[in-house]
């Protein structure tokens, strides 16, 4: 009997929604069109880390070498000129194996830092799979944190049921190495607060149908939850980052994201 193995392969679901967002979304636009060209680039990294996946000492130097070029490059040609300015300085100017270590250490670093050890890493830890981001990465966010990597949370999902009346499982995905781990509906991923009054939702049902503020007010972050009992074709980490104006009203509560998503909302 052989065993039945697919490998795990994100990127045409991730553009097609890229895509699907970009024309239903005109405030995502320009985001989604960087996104959907990083894509073709994270693809390639994918691709070069499955083939020769490397250890967690040659991970730096394997980004360096194969990965934050292609971003640097991409986000020059398709990105925002303020965040492809910032990129190329940075590039030019940082010491790269302190920028990547940092990220992969959940330490603070400047926002365009994060973006390119962000872009160039997550296709790499995600192709070498659990045993190396478990073992490259370190720190652990507060609160509910990755099981693979100690990453926090990047969004939270509700996925499909199957049985219509029943609620369906729920999930965290970190934004670290893009695992996903089940999670309660009525519990803090930020600070494990579980009084209902305490975390309120906010949406916008006529523009976001499916997707939602989770904020709490104990702690004082949010967390953009996707609904896909509502929209079966979402991908959650793509329509995070086209929910900008839920993003904007949470601010206006005094809530700051768990974490910055890829373009620093
Ligand atoms: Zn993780
Ligand atoms: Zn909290």
């Amino acid at each position: 009997m052989q065993e039945l193995v697919s490998v795990y392969r994100p990127w045409s679901d991730r553009r097609r929604r890229s895509v699907e967002l970009a024309e239903r979304y005109p405030h995502a636009a320009e985001v989604l069109q960087l996104h959907q060209a990083l894509l073709d680039v994270q693809e390639h990294i994918y691709d070069a880390a499955l083939a020769a996946p490397p250890a967690p000492s040659t991970l730096p130097a394997f980004a360096i070498a194969q990965a934050l070029p292609r971003v640097l490059e991409v986000t020059v040609a398709a990105g925002p000129a303020q965040l492809s300015t910032a990129a190329v300085a940075r590039f030019h100017s940082a010491d790269l194996e302190d920028l990547i270590g940092r990220w992969l250490r959940l330490e603070d670093q400047p926002l365009v830092d994060r973006y390119l050890a962000r872009a160039a890493l997550t296709p790499i830890l995600e192709a070498a799979g659990p045993d190396l981001a478990g073992t490259a990465c370190s720190g652990r966010a507060r609160g509910s944190a990755c099981p693979i990597c100690g990453g926090p949370a990047q969004v939270s999902w509700s996925a499909l049921s199957g049985e219509s009346l029943v609620t369906g499982p729920r999930y965290l995905q970190c934004a670290r190495c893009q695992g996903a781990w089940n999670h309660t509906r009525l519990n803090c991923p930020g600070c494990g607060e579980t009084t209902g009054s305490r975390l309120p939702v906010y949406g916008e049902q006529d523009r976001f149908p499916h997707l939602a503020i989770e904020g709490c007010k104990t702690c004082n972050t949010y967390v953009i939850h996707v609904d896909l009992r509502r929209d079966a074709a979402a991908v959650p980490v793509v329509d995070e980052l086209a929910a900008a104006p839920l993003d904007l009203f949470a601010k206006e509560q005094g809530l700051s994201k768990l974490v910055p998503n890829l373009v620093g909302m």
